[in-house]
């Protein structure tokens, strides 16, 4: 897509003048930024105040809802996620969780809630309002149905406590991350409200909208948000309010702090904006190289990034819960701090740019294509995390070591391959809930990553780059499945791909492949597990040469004659590890690699408290 776009610098919006809008005069010129063209379903139009000392939000917001269904809607839903951090018990979120987040626990002196102060049509009709579930969703009935094809406006006054910094959300002292703050509408689909109350394992799902956003704090505040800021109005009462615009997207959050400094660069027309911690001024350069790299790789790989700005938001070393996390134009990155892990000599290179890359990546997937994070929560993750993963190792290369840990040194790959290790019998595919803790990060990162993976080596590159930039253009902005994406990469690749889907994404299987024995001039190799993924076979003859022989795996043992040749020396079956979900790779041959199953046995403690990093601090 052709885009042109404005230039437009933070600084210039947060010139204000007492009483005064000023509004940036590039924002005037003939080249207004260009936005995606998506038919706004559910838009958002709020003024919300930020109180730093108390901790809360006062906001109003009017929603433009259009019916786009078959039938009559006659019932509203509603998110108040931030009712799930009322106390560290009662939630479905905090009972899930029991009651640490990713290895963060809610301070039950600062917890976070919501709460619905007056709601009404736009024609001043009052409507009633009732909290459902555990009370992180709330239901409105409509005096009239909202019949297909037509709008309802409805018009909300809320309040909201932030919690101290929880599960990606709320303060830590006078830093505010501010996500998942306002009621949101749920999504209607096939004539039912697509809305389940806050689980601790499950992301989010919306449709997409419009957001004009007025967001008021003390005047030496910073604000980094969603969208583009398009002017800033300074009060008479010492606070400064500044009007963020968003056109296409799924959500809106936003950050503020009076200590942020931000760095700006341009790369494929979008502004990235790397708003930080005067602490972590090292971090520029890495920043924002690895998101400029990021924004262009993905651009050229699946589709162009669609909006003008995305800005990258630094946290406190103390508030690393609100790390890690992606908003729609915007993701909030951080350092890891390895201190809370316990493992001493334990060094993590490279994690500054993998969440970052990590959080860009979700851009792609979360933001524009929008998964249904909460019924398919593989699709996003594993598709981000398989994003970059290939980047980091085309960008820093495959032996850039992620983790030290004594005289070990795992790559990216390797560390995801060993968390699979530890469970490879849970289906990728399950709705967030379906999964405890850990199994949710084997289903939703380490599996599909590895599963993605060995697709692009059974396929080749060009295949899986057409198969993602196909599902990608095609499924932009509408909420596809996994069967969408089954269809587009069977197509593409012209071929079935049972063993991806039925066999990892819905199923259990696994495989092992192992050479059993080798002849003078014949050899067998066995597969053993119900999966079955296409290999080959490399034999070394005593004469030096070597052949290569396609095996599709389908028998599960095989022998290969040889009659003609030099006696063979050695086999091994899939010898470039191109099938990263086989179980153990020291029985597969001679192994060049490490293998990593000897390796979890002695270290099967240690895999939760890097998986539990992992999810947690790098939060991915
Ligand atoms: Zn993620």
């Amino acid at each position: 897509m052709h885009r042109t776009i404005v230039l437009i610098t933070l600084s210039a919006f947060l010139f204000t003048a007492c009483g005064k809008q000023v509004t940036d005069p590039e924002l005037n010129a003939e080249t207004a930024p260009e936005w995606p063209v998506v038919d706004a379903v559910a838009s958002y139009d709020m003024d919300v105040t930020l109180d730093p000392e108390h901790k809360t939000l006062t906001g109003h917001e009017r929603i433009t809802y259009v019916n786009t269904g078959e039938t009559s809607i006659h019932d509203v839903i509603f998110h108040l996620y931030l009712n799930a951090f009322r106390d560290d018990h009662s939630s479905i979120f905090m009972q899930e969780a029991g009651p640490s987040h990713r290895g963060f626990s809610l301070d039950t002196d600062h917890p976070g809630w919501t709460e619905v102060t007056s709601i009404h049509l736009e024609d001043g009709t009052p409507l009633s309002f009732e909290l459902i579930e555990d009370e992180t969703l709330g239901r409105l009935e409509l005096p009239h149905p909202i019949a297909p094809g037509k709008t309802l406006i409805l018009e909300i006054d809320f309040k909201a406590q932030l919690p101290q910094v929880f599960a990606r959300t709320g303060f830590y002292e006078d830093f505010f991350m501010v996500g998942q703050w306002f009621p949101k509408l749920g999504v209607w689909q096939n004539d039912r409200w697509n809305a389940y109350p806050f689980h601790a394992n499950s992301e989010f799902f919306a449709d997409f909208g419009d957001y004009d956003v007025r967001i008021t704090v003390p005047e030496q505040y910073v604000i980094a948000a969603t969208g583009l800021p398009v002017s800033s109005t300074a009060n008479e009462d010492g606070t400064q309010t500044t009007q963020f615009e968003a056109k296409g997207v799924i959500d809106f959050a936003w950050s503020a702090s009076p200590h942020f400094k931000q760095s700006t660069r341009k790369v494929d027309g979008t502004e990235i904006v790397y708003v930080y911690l005067p602490e972590h001024e090292f971090t520029v350069e890495r920043v924002l190289y690895a998101a400029e790299t990021a924004v262009s790789h993905f651009g050229d790989w699946y589709g162009m990034y669609p909006y003008p700005r995305l800005t990258i938001v630094d946290v406190p070393d103390q508030a690393e819960g609100a790390g890690g996390m992606e908003y729609p134009m915007l993701v909030a990155a951080g350092l890891a701090d390895l201190t809370g892990l316990g493992i001493m000599k334990g060094r993590l290179d490279r994690l500054l740019e993998t969440v970052t890359v990590h959080e860009i990546a979700h851009e792609w997937w979360y933001a524009v294509v929008a998964f249904n994070e909460a019924e398919e929560p593989w699709l996003d993750e594993g598709i981000t995390d398989y994003s970059t993963v290939r980047l980091m190792d085309r960008v820093y290369g495959p032996n850039d070591t992620v983790l030290q840990l004594g005289g070990i040194e795992l790559d990216y790959l390797q560390m995801r391959r060993m968390e699979y290790l530890a469970d490879p019998l849970v289906p990728m595919y399950g709705k967030a809930w379906d999964f405890d803790q850990i199994n949710y990060g084997i289903a939703t990162y380490s599996k599909p990553v590895l599963a993605l993976s060995t697709l692009e080596n059974v396929v080749g590159e060009q295949t899986m780059l057409e198969i993602m930039s196909t599902f990608f253009e095609q499924y932009k902005f509408s909420h596809p499945t996994t069967q969408d994406f089954r269809s587009v990469a069977e197509d593409v690749a012209g071929q079935k791909l049972d063993w991806f889907f039925d066999g990892l994404v819905y199923g259990d299987d696994v495989l092992n492949y192992t050479v059993t024995s080798v002849n003078e001039h014949s050899l067998t190799v066995e597969r053993q597990g119900e999966l079955i993924i296409p290999t080959e076979v490399e034999v070394t003859f005593e004469d030096g040469t070597t052949e290569m022989t396609a095996w599709d795996g389908v028998q599960d043992e095989m022998t290969f004659d040889y009659p003609d040749r030099a006696s063979i020396r050695q086999a091994e079956v899939d010898p470039h590890q191109k099938i990263l979900v086989d179980l153990q790779w020291s029985d597969n041959g001679l192994s060049r690699r490490m293998d990593v199953m000897s390796w979890l046995a002695v270290s099967a403690r240690l895999l939760f408290q890097i998986q539990d990093f992992l999810l947690g601090q790098g939060g991915l």
